[in-house]
């Protein structure tokens, strides 16, 4: 191994093998927690990462030991032709895993393409199953949309498709029963999160926070004792459950009561090509610049593991001393 190409590690000792690539900061639907309702300013396409210019970067990652991607936005599936992109990096022999998150508003017309161009696993976002509790989250009266986009995603072979459901005090209790039978009906996984100080209004609060615990007891209310399942990736931010019966499985990713930090071995590519140490990051480096200059890829390099070496060990969400970034959710890329 010569010195270019060894692995991320940052001065904890985190080995980072997971890209996360937001492809848009645009989105069709207005969910309060990520996005403001009205005037949003996006950014101009000139500045919005082309697919080559991600393939080149990937190539960059993917030769230091990045292998995982994730394709996130904003919603993805609102950037044209994505499945090109996905091509593209499904090309790159290192890389063994493209996931995609996506809200599903138009799944149900992309999902075959999406499959045919070799995308691994789908991260499906659904909070709630009520329409009024839907609506009021995403500000869009969209959810037999998603439902049907779940439904052609199952039809066009995805197998691992995840279900992700931002949890809320005061708005999304009532959901958490439905969503599981949702989910195990349909043989579907399904992950709760706690929601994080990242929506535009700035309205989140500590006691907002519908934490994994309280969720754990609803669901165990009704299903009886979950069974912790065996951790198999250490990095994956979600602690898995089994139900009972053997069938089934519930994640719960508490980033706020109980941070995954000590593991993280995620960095996160703007759509406009900033990379990110972390959600919460207060810093981001700019490779779009290096690229479009046409400065040397081990001078891009450089960069992107001076990136990983200012990774702090932690977001400290609760803590005095934690600053909101300036960014929100769909600025950064969830
Ligand atoms: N538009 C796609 C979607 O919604 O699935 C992808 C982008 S979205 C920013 C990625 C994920 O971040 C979604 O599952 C969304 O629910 C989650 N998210 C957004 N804002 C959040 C917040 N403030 N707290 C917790 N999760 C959040
Ligand atoms: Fe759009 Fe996803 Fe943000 Fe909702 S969470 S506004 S779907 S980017």
């Amino acid at each position: 191994m010569t010195m270019t190409n060894l692995p991320l590690l940052d001065s904890f000792g985190r080995r980072h093998n997971n890209l996360r690539i937001s492809v848009t900061d645009r989105c069709n639907i207005r969910c309060f927690y990520c996005m403001p309702a009205e005037q949003v300013k996006f950014l101009p396409r000139a500045e919005i990462l082309t697919f080559e210019e991600i393939e080149r970067l990937v190539r960059l990652f993917a030769q230091v030991g990045v292998d995982k991607l994730r394709l996130t936005g904003g919603e993805p599936l609102v950037r044209t032709d994505i499945d090109r992109l996905i091509r593209l990096l499904k090309g790159i022999p290192q890389i063994r895993d493209v996931a995609m998150t996506t809200n599903a508003v138009t799944l149900a017309r992309h999902a075959e393409r999406l499959k045919l161009a070799g995308l691994d696993r789908l991260n499906i976002s659904l909070d709630a199953l009520n329409h009024d509790t839907f609506l009021k989250i995403t500000r869009r009266d969209v959810l037999d949309q998603v439902l049907e986009g779940i439904s052609a995603a199952q039809e066009a072979g995805f197998t691992r498709i995840r279900l992700n459901a931002v949890a809320i005090k005061g708005l999304t209790e009532a959901e958490v029963l439905p969503l599981a039978r949702f989910a195990w009906e349909r043989n579907l996984e399904l992950r709760f999160i706690e929601y994080m100080p990242l929506d535009s209004e700035q309205n989140w609060a500590d006691e907002k926070v519908l934490s994994g615990a309280a969720i754990r007891e609803l669901v165990e209310h009704e299903f009886g004792p979950l069974v912790p399942a065996p951790r198999t990736d250490p990095a994956q931010p979600a602690f898995d459950y089994l139900y009972a019966g053997g069938r089934g499985r519930l994640g719960l990713i508490h980033p706020v009561t109980a941070p995954f930090c000590g593991t993280c071995n995620r960095l996160r590519l703007t759509a406009e090509g900033k990379l990110r140490n972390c959600l919460f990051s207060l810093e981001e480096w700019d490779l779009r610049s290096l690229l479009r200059q046409g400065v040397a890829e081990p001078l891009i390099l450089e960069q992107i593991r001076t990136c990983v070496a200012e990774k702090r060990p932690g977001h400290l969400i609760g803590q005095q001393q934690f600053e909101r970034p300036e960014r929100t959710m769909h600025q950064i890329g969830g």
